[in-house]
């Protein structure tokens, strides 16, 4: 008889399909640092820029935790971001949120419109953006949710909708949700992108992005650009991923359950403004959030009662949570994003993405609540 079962989340993303261990034996996979591989061996390997078996492997697992048929690894989230836009051509369009990860704006501006590849920006949360993908025809449309750091949430499905009556390819970038609190190909995306580096490896000691599809032809172009690029990971990145992969559920949900604990802490407090979470009532998408998510994230944004310096004096004092860009780590990190992710961003445009001096990017990690809580409290009494 066949079994309907699914597997769950994590035993997915603990066992998978290759493992290259049926001869020896071994529990966890070797790391297979050759650079190149005996012509016609039977698991079709050639030279590591183009497949390792490192790479198949964290690829298997990725692609067993998304639910769908392919993963193509690359070294970090922008070359995955690079391997997609090296698959426009000079005079494409792409419809991006205007709230994208800052370095896929960079890409995009700094590098890609040299050859001629065009942007435009919209509120995917408003309904006139909407109309713009059919007037615009664009070749892909660009998405990711939630935003950074304001943790807007899209409508994915509905866009995905829109898009695929027009026959337009759907990106979102699931960095800040991994499979595990969110599908975008089940709500109609063509690809799934993430920043491997985050969540998924989870411990802030390697870097790597990676691509999901079902679509067989989007497999085959994401896996050309990882070649014809050089945009592959190394064979000992990708197994540190997927021996972090292995605990996500454990950690994710574990900072998960700190996060709702700590935006509460925040939005009772009396030197809090405001706290941005996707998962409270007062965030401005709340249902579309509950609907869309599994859980609210990690990332909790909030407005504190005090000018640049006294607010990043706050953030210094902390002493739990290191002042450091990046997510997803177990350890806890703070983020003043006016002086330090969006620095570089004029101030006219930080003012339109709602991004003022008084912001703080809290990414929660896996320490015990009570000692995390302990820590707010005390370094907020300086604002008080
Ligand atoms: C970090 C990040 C990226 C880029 O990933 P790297 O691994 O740092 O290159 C892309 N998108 C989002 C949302 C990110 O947070």
């Amino acid at each position: 008889m066949k079994s309907h079962h699914t597997q769950g989340f994590s035993t997915r993303s603990i066992h998978h399909g290759e493992t290259f261990s049926a001869s020896t034996g071994t529990v966890m996979p070797p790391i297979f640092p050759s650079s190149t591989f005996a012509h016609g061996n039977s698991e079709g390997f050639d030279y590591t820029r183009s497949g390792n078996p490192n790479f198949r492997i964290l690829e298997s697992v990725l692609a067993s935790i998304e639910e769908c048929k392919f993963s193509t690894v690359f070294a970090s989230g922008v070359s995955a971001i690079t391997a997609v836009a090296s698959t426009f051509k000079s005079g494409d369009v792409v419809l991006c949120e205007e709230n994208l990860y800052g370095c896929t704006v960079r890409l995009f501006e700094q590098v890609f419109e040299k050859f001629g590849l065009k942007t435009i920006w919209v509120d995917f949360t408003s309904a006139a953006s909407l109309q713009q993908i059919k007037k615009t025809k664009p070749s892909m449309i660009w998405i990711e949710s939630p935003t950074n750091p304001l943790l807007k949430i899209i409508d994915l499905r509905r866009i995905c909708e829109l898009a695929n009556t027009e026959k337009i390819p759907v990106i979102v970038d699931n960095t800040f949700c991994t499979a595990l609190l969110q599908t975008p190909l089940q709500l109609g995306a063509t690809l799934s992108l993430t920043s491997t580096t985050k969540y998924i490896n989870g411990h802030s000691d390697a870097l790597g992005g990676s691509i999901c599809t079902n679509d067989e032809n989007w497999k085959k172009r994401l896996d050309f650009a990882q070649k014809a690029l050089g945009l592959h990971p190394s064979p000992f990145d990708c197994w540190l991923i997927t021996r972090g992969v292995k605990t996500l559920s454990l950690r994710l949900n574990k900072q998960v359950r700190n996060s709702i604990a700590l935006a509460d802490q925040l939005a009772n407090h009396p030197a809090v403004r405001w706290v941005r979470y996707p998962f409270r009532q007062d965030h401005p998408q709340y249902n579309l959030a509950l609907k869309q998510m599994k859980g609210g994230g990690a990332i909790i944004t909030a407005n504190l009662k005090g000018d640049q310096a006294r607010v990043y004096s706050t953030c210094k004092s902390l002493k739990l949570f290191t002042m450091a860009e990046s997510l997803g780590g177990v350890e806890s990190l703070v983020c003043h994003p006016a002086t330090m992710t969006h620095a570089s961003v004029n101030a006219d445009v930080k003012y339109q993405l709602g991004i003022d001096d008084s912001l703080v990017r809290f990414s929660i990690g896996c320490e015990d609540l009570e000692d995390l809580s302990l820590d707010i409290k005390d370094a907020l009494k300086q604002l008080l």
